[in-house]
């Protein structure tokens, strides 16, 4: 059932087997998975169906970091958090990044294997088909190489990634939500704190309160904190009355080893003959599910290099230069720039496809327009059907082929963990008097190293396997690259709340129990320990259905 909080009375006290703090994908998995078995679930979400900007502004940041985006761009604050506004995009991570590394101070306290068998679930949450994330396993996909003669080798380019429908966890899962008698969710209710047992070893009750002012306390048998990355750590730090740095933050970890991603498109990819064969737009399996193939590197070989792990795409060229003469690219800026521009996409992304150090140059795109009226027209119709009004599988993106068999590189690669990488609570406390966040993404020299690196080793191969080449868009490589890191992070949270074996290492366990107490737990990408290439929210759900099974049998 759903209820809004301006419905309790004041002091009102909710009570069930399990209490699940934020209705987000993570929230939302573990809630159904244990409402499902029959457990009363207690599922609280600060915001309601639809957004709202009181709503938003409770996890605004206070300060400016020049690597991080407003967290009005980064989460939304609704039944189905910020899944309302995601790409999609369902990457898991590596096992390369359960590996024990020197050069990472990121260690996983478990195997790769621990969390594999938990795939599988989390693309059936998320809906992106089956858990195959090589083509070569694909028999509709592995004919083909991303370039004509391009094969496997230190240098992957079979590796997918998945495409959700973009799932919206609110429009997908909100009925059964509603529908489902053991699940109380109650909308428009904030945990502002966790209050722990006398003994600080355990949770006495969760505090709540309105934006309307009403308080109410929640009792449970144990707690799940799903509140996304940094309102996860948020939540811990203002849960202060008996540990005074907050819960799970006895040696100092919570907060630290702040993660985002390096991504920078500082190459392109030049091949060396021309195009024709090469996959760069996204293919579909057999199931329909939208797929692309990346470039990556192999375990082994990140190994013996010392390399953070990453992943290369193709990309189209900067929408906001109208260099590059497609009259599709301009129509496509021309619109995002529109009043229109931030209905078709999210905001964070839009921005990010409209970013230039130069001046708008309109007049020019409104030429490339001009001079190929026809053939954008026809891309806008079938485009448009396809991303919008279809129902169902949305196409993720499109890709215009380039002329000169040159194209743009992605770069998404691992950020590595850093000590002085993190978020503070400050003085200044919000409309609920919850104490906001300052965060200090840092990246360090090894950071922008590892993403020149990357880039010269796929150089490298593709020139042994005479395919192509990379040429650096910039003599200046690195000032490039730390440039293009500029408002980036806070799309993906992680690091905040790590896991390790045991409390001198992080904040929570290999079971995302707070170290120290035994009932609560850490739902949230928040909890890795270290990034990744991969977008982390697949990863998060597989960790999210493992804590559901959990929960369950001790519950039994
Ligand atoms: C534009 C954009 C694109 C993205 N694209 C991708 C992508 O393609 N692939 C990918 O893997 N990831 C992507 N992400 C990241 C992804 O959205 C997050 O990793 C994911 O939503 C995290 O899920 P969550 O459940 O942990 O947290 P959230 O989705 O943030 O949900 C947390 C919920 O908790 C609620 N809440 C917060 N504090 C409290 C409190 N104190 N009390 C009660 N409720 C509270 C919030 O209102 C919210 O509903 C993207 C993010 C953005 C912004």
């Amino acid at each position: 059932m759903q209820r809004a909080a301006r419905t309790l009375a004041d002091g009102a006290t909710i009570e069930g087997d399990v209490a699940v703090i934020g209705s987000g994908p993570l929230g939302v998995v573990v809630a159904l998975e244990l409402g499902r078995a029959g457990l009363q679930v207690v599922l609280l979400e600060s915001g309601e169906r639809r957004p709202s900007a009181e709503a938003q502004a409770l996890g605004a940041l206070v300060g400016e970091d020049p690597y991080h985006v407003p967290m009005d761009l980064a989460v939304r604050r609704q039944i189905g958090g910020t899944s309302n506004t995601w790409g999609g995009r369902c990457v898991p991570f590596d096992p390369v990044d359960f590996d024990e590394r020197p050069w990472s101070s990121g260690f996983w306290p478990m195997p790769y294997e621990e969390i594999a068998p938990y795939l599988q679930r989390a693309c059936d949450w998320c809906l992106c088909g089956r858990a195959i994330f090589s083509a070569h396993d694909l028999p509709e996909l592995s004919g083909r190489t991303l370039i004509p003669g391009l094969e496997d080798g230190r240098v992957i380019s079979s590796a997918l990634e998945r495409w959700s429908l973009p799932t919206n966890f609110r429009l997908m899962y909100g009925s059964e939500l509603r529908r489902t008698a053991c699940i109380d969710l109650v909308t428009g209710l904030t945990c502002t704190r966790i209050a722990l047992s006398a003994d600080a070893s355990t949770i006495d009750h969760l505090v709540c309160r309105s934006r309307f002012g009403a308080t109410a306390h929640v009792k449970a048998k144990v707690y799940v904190v799903a509140t996304g990355g940094l309102e996860a750590t948020r939540l811990l730090f203002a849960s202060n009355d008996r540990q005074p740095q907050g819960i799970g933050n006895q040696t100092g970890h919570l907060g630290r080893w702040y993660m985002a991603h390096v991504q920078t498109r500082a190459a392109r990819l030049c091949l060396t003959r021309a195009s024709e064969g090469v996959i760069y737009d996204h293919e579909r399996d057999r199931d329909g599910v939208y797929v692309r193939r990346r470039f990556t590197f192999a375990r082994d070989w990140q190994h013996e290099r010392g390399l953070a792990n990453a992943a290369m795409w193709l990309v189209n060229p900067e929408l906001a230069d109208p260099r590059h003469g497609s009259a599709i690219l301009s129509m496509v800026y021309l619109l995002l720039r529109s009043p229109a521009g931030a209905r078709f996409i999210a905001e964070g992304i839009r921005r990010d496809h409209l970013r230039s150090e130069e001046e708008p140059r309109v007049g020019s795109h409104l030429r490339n327009v001009a001079g190929g009226m026809l053939p954008a027209a026809r891309f806008g119709l079938t485009f448009g059907y396809r991303r919008y009004l279809r129902r169902g599988r949305k196409v993720p993106g499109f890709f215009v082929p380039s002329t000169s068999s040159s194209y743009l590189v992605m770069y998404h690669g691992e950020h590595l963990s850093h000590w002085e990488s993190c978020v503070e609570p400050t003085t200044e406390l919000d409309a609920l008097g919850m104490p906001r966040l300052r965060t200090h993404l840092h990246f360090s020299r090894a950071d922008i190293g590892n993403a020149k690196m990357g880039l010269e080793n796929l150089d490298e191969y593709l020139r042994e396997q005479r395919v192509g080449r990379v040429e650096m868009r910039d003599p200046d490589i690195d000032t490039f690259i730390r440039r293009s890191l500029h408002a980036t992070g806070g799309y993906h949270q992680t690091g905040t709340t790590r896991m390790s074996e045991d409390p001198e290492g992080g904040v929570v366990d290999g079971n995302l129990a707070v170290h120290g107490v035994g009932d609560l737990f850490i739902a949230s990408t928040s909890t890795f320990p270290s990034s990744s290439q991969a977008n982390p929210t697949l990863t998060g759900i597989a960790f999210a259905v493992r804590l559901a099974d959990q929960l369950r049998h001790r519950l039994a």
